[in-house]
């Protein structure tokens, strides 16, 4: 008999047995007498996981005083083995395997085969079907295959309440209640509590035992030829046209889409008898099962592409499309998923998103840059949370020191609620703020203004009081975008900006992609060429040679600012002629708009980025053209200690108040003075209070920092004496002390400033 109609003689029986009007231990124990004869077995048992141990349920063959009296700890046992290791086991002789464990009660000598398989619910074991057989004999792999199959359809029927009375007392995951912390790099700090959601719900099957065989099979080919257009569709979409890693995964995806033998696992696995859905999850269960055999990581980057198609094969057909944004948000949520695309993160609601975990993600990821400017914690590389996590689960997330609990006690929400309400402290403080202007004590106003990139990044202007954007990175468009944004999008995106500005100020800095900022529609050939992609073809070097996207961002920009004030900022500028390049190709938009009598912006001013030191050396000759600089500390202290920002192992390594940095900064102070330029510094330097401290310490008065710490960094203006704290820079500067960042510490302390 094959694999397949072995098991679908059992999935019959059991259809017959769950018909039944009986009670669930009798529907169990009908059930392992099904499977005991079907498999010419003596003994067949279900042991089901409760209270931390796997209890057996029902048996044939066994003592049946042994039900609900046997319980093996996960440790112990063959039994505890199948479950732990999530594995099948296959022995001719029980007793000759080194986990073996002798129950007297149960009177299990006499048998010498054994074969068991996990019952696994939701990627984790809730219990162990197993047959014994007093020959010594080797199960075949029909028979195995029979048995994998039967208790799939054993856990979804016990999940829905089918075969046990009190399913409550079994662990099936979602009972889990223990608290659990894991560690996770941090991309955006912040503290954050919710309830868990999936990004990608999880697929509810409710039905696994097929009712017409040929209709699920046609159920099955619809959704596959779905999904083979779905990502032959994908392919077409100009970001996929040209070479680079996105080709790559659509190429594996391609692959498995197209593989024969998926498709006929699928296939077979309805010929036992389950529904497609069942079918689709079976087989990707038996993948998963075999990927915990081989120890490639190659082979289990491979494996990650099946399961995500598996998973999109899955929501065709069971017709659950949509991630949780689509469903909308009901509680504050965190949220939880494999990656997320930044365009993604944007569709949630964020008066409910509190924060994100991410199994993947890193530092440069887009998305990371998109949480940051919304404001959203976000932990990423935070190993196996998928299957540690439960949907509606507590979720603390401490995204400053890198943990994320879930599930936890009371103590722990305690502490927590404590640091909140601290934080909710400081915020109302900062938020008295808004309406005060930051004068130091001896009484110089410093310029404090915001970071932004999104429409909706503008509302922090009035909630936080700053003085203005002093720095709106155009390229977030592009990066949420799936296509290059038109120039009327543009166009109609930096005007609501000024809408939403009214008479503050606004610096539109031109796009800075490329490198680390790739979009796949512009560049992929280039970032896959690009080693050093920070110090690639990025920013102004990209806007240069591409001219029709800096003319068409010109234009939008021009357009948008029409009859206002437009002031344009460049980044990456190296040497001067790229500024006076870049220039040249607004001034000409301007012409063209002249002629053809088009209303133009009230006034134009031209501003650079300084983030590689070679500008810094040749400043005099740029200066005098500028009418503001801007200090990227981001990228400057990168090539200064040539120490990628992106690279998590040397985030801690060099210190923005080394004697280093600082003197490179006050030298630039030192380079403009006399002319006309507005200096000040836009990296996330100026939003930390010591740095802003140091900053002010060595001439800088004007500041362009992330929303969040406007009113921190106001709060720190108003405590400080300028004389005083530059005196003590000049000394310091002049003889570093050991660490200057210590001493200046101390020195806040002292004033009773505070400062971390
Ligand atoms: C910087 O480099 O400091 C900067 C503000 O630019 P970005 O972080 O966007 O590269
Ligand atoms: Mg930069």
């Amino acid at each position: 008999m094959s694999a397949a109609a072995s098991a679908r003689q059992i999935l019959t029986r059991l259809h017959e047995i769950m018909a039944g009007r009986t009670h669930a231990q009798h529907k169990l124990d009908r059930v392992v007498e099904t499977i005991a004869e079907s498999l010419h077995s003596e003994v067949c048992s279900i042991y089901l996981l409760r209270e931390g141990a796997l209890e057996l349920y029902a048996t044939q063959g066994l003592n049946p005083d042994a039900v609900h009296m046997t319980r093996m700890g996960l440790s112990e046992g063959l039994v505890g083995a199948i479950a732990r290791n999530i594995e099948t086991l296959n022995l001719a002789e029980a007793k000759a395997h080194p986990d073996f464990l002798y129950r007297p009660e149960t009177g299990e000598e006499k048998f010498h085969s054994f074969a068991g398989v996990p019952i696994v619910y939701r990627e984790r074991a809730v219990g162990v079907l197993c047959v014994q057989h007093a020959d010594p004999r080797r199960y075949e792999e029909v028979e195995i295959e029979a048995l994998q199959t039967t208790a799939m359809v054993l856990s979804e029927l016990i999940a829905h309440k089918e075969l046990v009375d009190d399913v409550e007392a079994i662990d099936l995951g979602n009972t889990n209640t223990e608290t659990e912390v894991i560690e996770g790099l941090i991309l955006v700090k912040g503290l954050a509590t919710g309830q868990a959601v999936f990004h990608q719900p999880r697929i509810e099957i409710d039905q696994v035992v097929a009712e017409d065989i040929e209709a699920e099979r046609q159920r099955v080919y619809r959704a596959f030829d779905k999904m083979r257009e779905q990502i032959d569709q994908l392919g077409k979409e100009p970001e996929f046209g040209k070479g680079g890693e996105h080709v790559e995964v659509l190429e594996t995806y391609k692959m498995f889409a197209y593989d024969e033998g998926w498709s006929r696992r699928i296939n077979e696995a309805i010929d036992s008898g389950l529904t497609a859905e069942a079918a689709i999850e079976r087989v990707q269960q038996r993948t998963r099962m075999r990927m915990r055999e081989i120890d490639d990581p190659l082979l289990a980057d491979r494996m990650h592409d099946l399961e995500d198609l598996s998973n999109r094969l899955l929501r065709i057909v069971s017709g659950q499309l949509g991630t949780a944004a689509t469903q909308g948000l009901r509680r504050d949520s965190i949220l939880i998923a494999r990656n997320l695309g930044p365009a993604e993160l944007l569709e949630y609601d964020r008066r409910r998103l509190k924060g994100v975990v991410l199994e993947e993600g890193s530092l440069t990821a887009h998305v990371v840059i998109v949480a940051r400017a919304m404001g959203i914690p976000v932990l990423g590389r935070v190993t196996g949370v998928l299957s540690k996590v439960s949907e509606g689960d507590e979720v603390l997330l401490d995204a400053d020191r890198g943990l994320v609990t879930l599930r936890p006690g009371q103590a722990l929400l305690d502490a927590f609620d404590a640091r909140f309400a601290k934080n909710r402290e400081r915020q109302a403080a900062y938020a008295e703020l808004r309406d005060v202007e930051p004068f130091t004590r001896d009484g110089t106003r410093i310029t404090v203004m915001m970071n932004a990139g999104l429409r909706d990044d503008m509302s922090s202007l009035a909630m936080t009081g700053a003085d203005g954007v002093g720095l709106f990175r155009t390229e977030f468009q592009f990066l949420v975008s799936a296509t290059l944004p038109a120039r009327d999008r543009q166009m109609r995106l930096y005007r609501d900006v000024l809408d939403a500005a009214g008479d503050k100020p606004v610096i539109f800095r031109t796009v800075d992609i490329g490198g680390d900022k790739a979009v796949p529609y512009l560049n992929s050939q280039v970032a896959e060429r690009d080693e050093n992609p920070a110090m690639g073809w990025r920013a102004l070097r990209l806007s240069l040679e591409r001219e029709g996207l800096l003319k068409a961002q010109a234009r939008a920009l021009l357009e948008a600012a029409a009859g206002r004030q437009l002031s344009v900022m460049f980044p990456m500028v190296s040497e001067p002629w790229e500024f006076d390049a870049a220039k040249q190709v607004f001034e000409e938009q301007l012409d063209f708009l002249r002629g053809r009598r088009r209303l133009l912006p009230e006034a134009i001013e031209y501003g650079c980025m300084l983030e590689v030191p070679a500008l810094a050396e040749v400043l005099e000759q740029l200066v005098p053209r500028l009418s503001f600089i801007s200090v990227g500390t981001n990228d400057l202290t990168q090539f200064l200690f040539a120490a990628d920002r992106a690279n998590p192992k040397l985030a801690e390594r060099y210190d923005w108040l080394s004697p280093a940095i600082l003197r490179f900064l006050q030298r630039v102070v030192r380079g403009v003075e006399g002319y006309p330029v507005r200096l000040g510094v836009c990296g996330e330097m100026g939003g930390r209070r010591l740095e802003a401290l140091a900053l002010l310490g060595i001439g800088y008065r004007r500041l362009s920092i992330t929303p969040a710490a406007v009113g921190p960094i106001k709060e720190l203006v108003r405590k400080v004496d300028l004389d005083e704290i530059s005196q003590q820079m000049t000394s310091w500067l002049a003889n570093p002390p050991r660490s200057l960042r210590e001493a200046l510490k101390a020195w806040a302390d002292e004033r009773g400033i505070e400062a971390d």
